[in-house]
């Protein structure tokens, strides 16, 4: 049996989408999330029908527009303005990756900030890094419920995030030192990862390699948050840390299916009813 506490990331999601739930159910009005998506790739196609039936359970008006896969960008930036525009539409998300013909730059730019569910757009990159409210990214939004939720001391903890990226990294590092962690981020020119990592008291790996941090990356006792989704050849699904080796003598960990992954979803309805509340005049309704 491991040493390390088991965070279990659907049961934390669960309580989230309740809660959710129970205060849409409280609203004069249904909160609307669209999202879109180009070309029917079978793999996106699981996650926008996860994310749909989430968000009409929770309560929420939502609809997925379906588009070609050769659709041109104009027309994928018409429909954004038109959404834009639509008084009954709180939060729009444009499932990516896109297709080689669409700039995707362009697309997450030309969302309305306000209805920026995935937070993705600069302006929300901008407000997250001055501290002010903004939407938040649902991943490391999730890590933060989940480091919260299973009571793992933040203030004057190291944090260690492995990956930078836009979407998970680089809004990790501003949570983390919003919550008083001292952060250091990692990344593929980091000199001795390993050093790096078994320095930390918070681990979150966001790397998208499977099974990369080792049982002996990890300090005794350290909280590891494992982000990473990757498809291995036979189908499984594997996280970023070698769960068996690392569970050995971590403080905690989450596994993977089951830990970051189901936080996703449930994040994107917290920020659809954040930008809701925000949009119609009623901020914290909740
Ligand atoms: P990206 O590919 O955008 O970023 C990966 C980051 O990891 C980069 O910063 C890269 O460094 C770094 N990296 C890659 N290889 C190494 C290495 N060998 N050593 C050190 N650093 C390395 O990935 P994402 O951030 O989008 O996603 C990361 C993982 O999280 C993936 O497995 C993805 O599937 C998963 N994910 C899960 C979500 C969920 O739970 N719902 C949502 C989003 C992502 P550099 O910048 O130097 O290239």
């Amino acid at each position: 049996a491991p040493a390390a506490r088991v965070i279990d990331g659907k049961a934390v999601a669960q309580r989230l989408r309740a809660r959710v739930a129970e205060r849409v159910a409280a609203l004069p009005f249904r909160p609307g999330l669209r999202v879109v998506r180009v070309g029917d790739d079978p793999a996106s196609g699981v996650y926008v029908r996860n994310k749909d039936r989430a968000a009409l359970a929770a309560g929420f008006d939502s609809e997925t527009v379906l588009l070609p896969a050769d659709v041109r960008e104009t027309a994928l930036l018409y429909l954004i303005g038109e959404l834009n525009a639509d008084p009954a539409v709180d939060g729009i998300l444009v499932q990516l990756p896109l297709p080689p013909q669409i700039r995707q730059e362009a697309v997450v730019d030309a969302i309305d900030p306000a209805k920026d569910v995935d937070g993705f757009h600069p302006v929300n990159a901008g407000l997250l890094a001055t501290r002010q409210p903004s939407l938040v990214p649902c991943t490391p939004k999730g890590v933060m419920h989940l480091l919260r939720e299973a009571g793992v001391p933040l203030a004057g903890a190291r944090a260690v995030v492995l990956g930078r990226s836009q979407i998970v990294g680089r809004p990790l590092l501003q949570l983390l030192l919003d919550a008083d962690c001292t952060v250091t981020v990692a990344h593929s020119r980091t000199r001795d990862l390993p050093a790096e990592c078994r320095r930390a008291d918070v681990l979150v790996a966001a790397v998208g390699r499977p099974e990369m941090v080792r049982g002996d990356w990890v300090a005794p006792g350290a909280a590891v948050i494992d982000v990473g989704i990757n498809r291995l050849p036979d189908g499984r699904l594997a996280g970023d840390v070698a769960f068996a080796e690392v569970a050995g003598h971590a403080g905690a960990i989450t596994p993977v299916p089951g830990g970051v992954g189901p936080m996703t979803i449930a994040c994107l309805l917290e920020n659809t009813l954040d930008a809701a509340l925000r949009r119609r005049g009623e901020a914290n309704g909740g």
